[in-house]
């Protein structure tokens, strides 16, 4: 689909919930190559996401050249922190424990700005932190962990067929945001091809879309 079509339909779902003035869109680069991330360059997309190190490095070292936001949004292996701290990316939106908070805060020697990722509807084959725990867990990185900037929450809508479940699992994110708005959150990133027209009306201001973008 096209860029424009996408913001056409990221603004009128935006519109509908009048929760925020503007809703980013984060183009997920993972299952694509460079040609396609020109291309949507071209259309005016400056920020991407990638799942894996190694291909964030790739894709960042052939598009050197272009003035592209990367965002990591994978689950980061102890092992390649300091390959991801290289890179530089503006935003690391799957800080999933407490444990590798402390990790990535000791290796770094800038201040990068971070997403909690929350497992929201308490799926096993999901990583984060659980929607108990969210709350406390952001409070001591942001006491602990002076080189991570936390700006706010990431999650995965529930993985159902059933539109109340996804919806409750948006509203339940958009509740701990709200909570922890005061402690500095400004980003609740959630919706991805799939749902995130219903992301966006249950709150959110930042949808990561793959699939969508491409077909
Ligand atoms: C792959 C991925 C997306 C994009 O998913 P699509 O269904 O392709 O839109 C969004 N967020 C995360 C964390 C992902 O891994």
């Amino acid at each position: 689909m096209k860029l424009s079509e996408i913001s056409d339909r990221i603004e009128k779902a935006r519109a509908g919930a009048n929760i925020w003035e503007n809703v980013k869109l984060l183009a997920v680069s993972k299952n694509v190559d460079t040609n396609a991330v020109e291309n949507l360059f071209s259309q005016g997309q400056i920020d991407f996401g990638e799942n894996r190190v190694q291909e964030l490095k790739r894709k960042c070292e052939i598009l050197v050249d272009l003035p592209l936001k990367w965002h990591f949004i994978g689950t980061l292996q102890k092992n390649k922190i300091n390959q991801l701290i290289t890179l530089k990316p503006v935003l690391w939106q799957s800080c999933n424990s407490f444990e590798l908070a402390v990790a990535v805060d000791k290796r770094l020697d800038y201040r990068l700005d971070t997403l909690l990722e929350i497992n929201v509807a308490n799926e096993d084959s999901k990583s984060g932190i659980s929607a108990d725990e969210a709350i406390d867990t952001y409070r001591k990185i942001k006491a602990e962990c002076k080189n991570l900037n936390l700006v706010g929450v990431m999650s995965i809508g529930a993985h159902s067929d059933d539109l109340k479940e996804i919806i409750k699992s948006f509203e339940l994110t958009y509740k701990i945001f709200e909570n922890l708005q005061k402690s500095g959150a400004a980003i609740c990133s959630m919706g991805m091809s799939a749902d995130f027209e219903t992301a966006i009306k249950c709150g959110s201001n930042m949808v990561r879309l793959g699939r969508i973008l491409y077909a």
